[in-house]
């Protein structure tokens, strides 16, 4: 099905509006035809007459709508408009809200404003899950909800949102961390973790991005119930199943490539802040990062089962440099 899907989508592309006039910005609420916004904003616009997906793209930088719906992938970043996208006699009706919110980021004019960010800090185990123990008894669920308390001071004193799906010694289910991520709508999904390993002399930070998932892996339940919860945040038409199939796709895509990026910047900054040993990005298809519907990295802050390590993760200070690096790796993942 998702095949066939992006099969339509790039073979039934029609050419909207590929504008070479010259750019006359014009104020919000002025036109809500999508063709003429495209044309006085040098913005080229595409609408899959199949998908009803709208692919844009001005000033080196895209942005992907759907007919019948209010989310936008601009950038990477999933916006919600105020209304939906509508069709109306062959051309396509846009909210008033489009050209601050999409159109005039395509062109650069507008900065893009990290003020509604919301990152998920998810700290591992807890409760009757210890995690993994280090020689010394040190236990994984101390270590990732402090590093985790640690992440939120350190990004709300950057300007973010957090939400964590604990803040205290709690056990909460896989299932329930992603629930947590979709219903308050966040941007990023970032889960703090320490390894362990059979050989002693293992150390140092890995950072896991979601792999390409399998159709089946598509459809896990908590995926779906939680694709039906983003569903119930959005403005569109209930029960299409061929719309909810575009949307899903098109996050997923902006998904897999934006958690391996995302991943990327955490690894070279938490190993370069911490000043510790780095092992790189892996892929893994772990349950929060498969079934949370936005970039998602899972960060393995280092080896309980290394004697050394064990020993720094204890250190009040270790475990700053840890969280700063964290923090300073999502900042410039997000003003990128
Ligand atoms: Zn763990």
């Amino acid at each position: 099905m998702v095949k066939k899907l992006l099969f339509y989508f790039f073979a039934g592309i029609v050419i909207l509006g590929a504008a070479g006039c010259e750019t006359v910005p014009i104020a919000p609420g002025a036109s809500r035809d999508l063709k003429v916004l495209c044309e006085q904003n040098n913005v080229q616009s595409y609408l899959d007459n199949v998908s009803q997906v709208v692919n844009l793209r001005g000033a080196g930088r895209e942005a992907r709508a759907m007919v019948g719906s209010n989310v936008v992938v601009v950038d990477g970043e999933k916006v919600f408009l105020a209304d939906v996208l509508r069709r109306e006699r062959g051309t396509v009706i846009v909210p008033a809200d489009f050209l601050s919110k999409v159109i005039l980021r395509l062109t650069g004019s507008e900065t893009v404003s990290r003020a509604g960010y919301q990152i998920v800090v998810d700290a591992g185990h807890g409760g009757k899950d210890p995690g993994a123990l280090g020689r010394r008894g040190t236990e994984e669920k101390g270590i990732t909800l402090d590093i985790a308390q640690r992440v939120k001071r350190g990004l709300i004193t950057k300007g973010f949102k957090v939400t964590m799906t604990r803040d205290r010694d709690v056990f909460i289910s896989l299932e329930e961390r992603t629930e947590i991520a979709t219903r308050v709508n966040a941007d990023l999904f970032v889960s703090i973790h320490a390894n362990s390993s059979p050989s002693r002399s293992v150390d140092g930070i890995e950072v896991y991005a979601l792999r390409e998932l399998e159709g089946a892996e598509k459809h896990d339940a908590q995926r779906l119930k939680n694709q039906r919860l983003l569903y119930g945040n959005l403005k569109m038409k209930s029960g299409d199943a061929s719309l909810e199939t575009i949307i899903a796709d098109m996050l997923y895509n902006y998904k897999v490539s934006d958690s391996q990026l995302l991943a990327a910047y955490v690894n070279k900054g938490t190993s370069l802040g911490a000043r510790v040993n780095s092992r790189g990005v892996k892929l893994a298809g772990f349950h929060v990062l498969r079934n949370t519907l936005i970039p998602a990295v899972l960060v393995e802050v280092g080896f309980l089962t290394n004697s050394q390590e064990e020993l720094m993760l204890r250190q009040p200070d270790y475990r700053q440099r840890i969280a700063d690096g964290i923090v300073a790796s999502l900042v410039s993942f997000s003003a990128r």
